[in-house]
């Protein structure tokens, strides 16, 4: 049987969690969990993630009709009655804001993947869901597409969703990929970023098995594993990180179009101080 006051416990952990992590500012982010089939525990709105106390956590039906609680229920709990309707072995989900992963979709770039061996193996692929106003079911459906492929996706210009069997998995998945997020951005900024090689790649997707994980959904539908690879190229490109091969899919030598504009900057500048010495 399950222990409700311990599961709004738990819920109560994983916000301060959040909260600590700067993951949630003021009011932000959600956390829920599936009791029973008909039966979500859920945060309430308006009230900071890292104080609350298990007897403000509501409960709703499948619906999302509040059943219990003394406390308005979250209005983006929708996005996480989607998930379970979609995924009947999901039990809890963890909506935050947490500002590396946010800002990759903020700046329209696609998570890329083939770059550290513990999220292949833990994260797997990385959506982006497209972006609708939060709270309603149109928001709730953004999610829709990605349920039974990934275990975490971004909400473009808005935060991210993760979702798994317990309320650890799921924020740990939510800690896992701003994490990632934080260590590319720190990498794009020192100039470049390299890559595993797609072989290698697969040979830790071979390793999930053995860890007990499920099958990686690329593997199954044979997709792409390494996505975004143009992120991090930079001038360099693939011939000087040592990294072509099959995960690199810009030729050697390439640069990307951001680049080459940057390019034409450097060399009509250039022109214009010659110009402007030889007058
Ligand atoms: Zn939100």
């Amino acid at each position: 049987m399950v222990n409700e006051f311990k599961l709004k416990q738990e819920i109560c952990e994983v916000g301060q969690k959040l909260y600590l992590k700067g993951f949630v500012a003021a009011n932000d982010g959600n956390i829920s969990f599936r009791m029973a089939e008909n039966l979500v525990l859920c945060t309430p709105t308006l009230t900071s993630k890292g104080s609350l106390k298990p007897d403000d956590i509501c409960t709703v039906d499948m619906t999302g009709k509040q059943i219990a609680g003394r406390k308005k229920r979250t209005s983006e709990v929708l996005l996480h009655l989607e998930i379970y309707k979609r995924n009947p072995s999901v039990k809890a989900v963890v909506h935050s804001h947490p500002p590396y992963a946010t800002a990759f979709s903020v700046a329209g770039e696609q998570i890329p993947t083939c770059i550290l061996p513990e999220v292949e193996v833990f994260l797997g692929p990385i959506p982006t869901a497209r972006y609708e106003t939060p709270g309603a079911q149109g928001f709730a459906d953004t999610i829709t597409p990605f349920v039974n492929k990934a275990k975490v996706a971004v909400l473009k210009n808005h935060g991210t969703v993760s979702w798994g069997e317990t309320l650890t998995q799921a924020y740990w998945w939510t800690e896992i990929l701003d994490a990632y997020c934080r260590i590319l951005t720190i990498a794009h900024g020192l100039g470049r970023v390299e890559r595993i090689s797609e072989p290698k790649v697969r040979e830790l997707i071979d390793l999930k098995e053995r860890f007990g994980i499920k099958d990686d959904p690329r593997k199954l539908e044979n997709a792409d594993l390494c996505v975004n690879t143009e992120f991090g190229r930079g001038f360099a490109g693939p011939a000087a990180c040592g990294c072509g091969g099959a995960a690199g899919r810009v030729e050697g030598g390439a640069v990307t179009a951001a680049s080459q504009q940057d390019v034409e900057r450097l060399v009509q500048e250039i022109t214009d101080r010659i110009v402007g010495a030889m007058k």
